[in-house]
């Protein structure tokens, strides 16, 4: 089946329920509406002259426009670039090079990122050029930027009221006719990776993928179409667009977006106000809802479950949540970009030392299997081992990078850069990524390991560990280190705090004390990066 399919027996099946509410525009629609707008904007799209395999960046953040492209475009079969709009003019001209998109939804202004201005960095042409004439020389693939503040619109860009005003120069037997002829497994979607450990690759995903991920998702929290999702976490990310709506308009359930950028007190209102009954977020959007001073304000007593992901949780974060957010049934994920992304979902009703302490259990049709990254050989229970997955979540490749695709999926196997540890009953934990595996006199360090360990010093704040080119031991432990605010430790104090009680091998040879740590624009640190600045420093 494709979205487009799946999003119109939806609307048949459910006419009148809220399909999506946007809190900060004020923007309500039942699913029957959301249809008309989505099919407006596809057909605008065809007007235009996007097709099948074209192309389609969307540079914004969250409100209704995203959505109703989301589903217009895989109406059409154009191909849905997610643009971080975190991004600046240097990683913006990477997407849409690497990816050759042809047209470009463009936010105008969001606090302080002025997109239009970042975009006629690249393509000075869209000031003087008319919108029908543009073409640019720097991005020869760009044939048209849809801007969606009227006021902000250059010369030479299209408006989102342009688009939707030329709905009526397509029937609905021509977009009818294009729908039909999508397969299940068409590329939908170029999503990039984070970046964490290279330049991000475009990981290109089917229907099938993303439509059967976010189906799966949402089953894992027994979601109907009575279920309302607040969603305050970005749609650029699958966590929003493939966790969020494509896991709501699968059941038929409600997509609730409370803000363009996430506030935690925005968040906590849109739960109460709209009585949702899940929540998603990062432990850190947790945190700051559970510390808000107006917490007890709120009534949120319609929650019952929701996601919590994209980082190791803390245990009393958890606790927090299920006691005093009532989401008694809250699930944690793992999942990478390239694997739609959920592979491992914690069961609403495991015990919750296995949801602070793993990531769950393999996904319902997928397969996991735990390998020596050295030798391919299966690995015991308890033993690290790499962790693969197989089955339909699996990306149809990387855009424009054969060599990685082979590298990464053999025989359908997803090798996922991550280690991992598998219990009797299948739980998983994440013991860290290969790449960042030290390997010192033939011994292997895992640098999560240490970094536990030095978090129970009181004065440490954030800890990260990297091996560094060693003349006699192939690599050594370095540590990078930031304080809390008014403490000073040194060196000598930190190797103190080391000795006997970890491995002697393991203390670090060299600390780091610095709050500068390197990042992506998604807040991950770049070991890679770390890596590069200490062996310059080191000499
Ligand atoms: P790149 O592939 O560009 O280096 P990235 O791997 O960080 O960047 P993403 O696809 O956004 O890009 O992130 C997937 C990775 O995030 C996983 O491979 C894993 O290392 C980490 N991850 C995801 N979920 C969890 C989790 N619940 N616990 C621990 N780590 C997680
Ligand atoms: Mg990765």
């Amino acid at each position: 089946m494709t979205i487009g399919d799946m999003f119109d027996e939806t609307v048949s099946k459910y006419p009148n329920n809220d399909a999506l509410i946007s809190r900060h525009q004020n923007l309500r629609y039942t699913y029957q509406e959301l249809q008309a707008e989505v099919d407006k904007c596809a057909k605008g799209l065809m007007h235009m002259g996007v097709t099948k395999g074209d192309r389609v960046g969307m540079w914004s953040p969250n409100n209704t426009q995203w959505c109703i492209t989301q589903f217009a475009t895989a109406k059409i079969g154009a191909i849905l670039v997610n643009i971080n709009p975190s991004y600046r003019t240097h990683e913006l001209e990477y997407a849409l090079k690497q990816s050759g998109t042809n047209t470009l939804i463009v936010q105008g202004q969001f606090k302080a990122s002025h997109y239009v201005n970042m975009i006629c960095e690249l393509a000075p042409e869209l000031k003087t050029a008319t919108p029908a004439s543009f073409s640019s020389e720097r991005l020869p693939d760009l044939r048209r930027v849809i801007c969606l503040d009227e006021d902000l619109a250059t010369e030479g860009m299209w408006t989102w009221s342009d688009l939707i005003s030329m709905h009526d120069q397509v029937t609905d037997a021509e977009l009818r006719a294009l729908q039909s002829t999508l397969q299940f497994d068409d590329p939908i979607n170029i999503q990039y990776t984070s970046g964490t450990t290279g330049a991000p690759k475009g990981a290109t995903l089917s229907h099938h993928n993303i439509l059967n991920n976010g189906y799966f998702v949402a089953r894992g929290m027994d979601f109907t179409d009575k279920d309302r999702l607040v969603i305050p976490v970005p749609l650029y990310h699958c966590f929003g667009m493939v966790m969020g709506n494509l896991g709501c308009v699968t059941h038929g359930a409600t997509m609730i977006y409370p803000s363009d950028g996430f506030d935690p007190e925005t968040t906590l209102q849109a739960v109460a106000e709209e009585k949702a009954t899940a929540l998603y977020g990062v432990p850190t959007m947790f945190i700051a809802e559970l510390d808000h001073p107006n917490f007890n304000q709120y009534d949120l007593s319609t929650l019952r479950t929701g996601i919590m992901a994209g980082a190791v949780c803390p245990i009393e974060v958890m606790k927090k949540v299920i006691a005093h957010m009532h989401m008694k049934d809250v699930t944690i994920c793992y999942g990478m970009t390239e694997t739609s992304p959920v592979s491992f979902q914690t069961k609403m009703d495991a015990p919750i030392e296995k949801r602070v302490s793993t990531v769950g259990t393999i996904h319902p049709h997928l397969e996991v299997k735990l390998v020596d990254p050295e030798t391919g050989r299966v690995v015991e229970r308890g033993e690290k081992g790499e962790l693969c997955t197989r089955g339909y979540s699996v990306m149809l490749g990387y855009w424009n990078n054969e060599e990685a695709t082979t590298k990464s999926i053999v025989n359908g196997w997803m090798h996922t850069g991550d280690l991992a540890e598998m219990d009797e009953e299948g739980y998983v934990a994440i013991t860290g990524r290969i790449k960042d595996m030290i390997i010192r006199g033939g011994e292997n360090i895992y640098p999560r390991e240490i970094e536990e360990f030095l978090y129970t010093h009181p004065d440490i704040s954030d800890v990260q560990v990297i091996g560094i080119p060693d003349d006699k031991y192939g690599e050594e432990v370095m540590a990078w280190v930031s304080l809390h605010e008014g403490k000073d430790l040194t060196e000598a104090d930190l190797r103190e705090f080391c000795k006997g009680k970890i491995a002697h091998f393991k203390v670090p040879r060299y600390f780091k004390i610095t709050r500068d740590f390197p990042m992506t624009v998604t807040g991950k640190i770049q070991k890679f990066k770390m890596r590069e600045i200490s062996t310059q420093e080191l000499g």
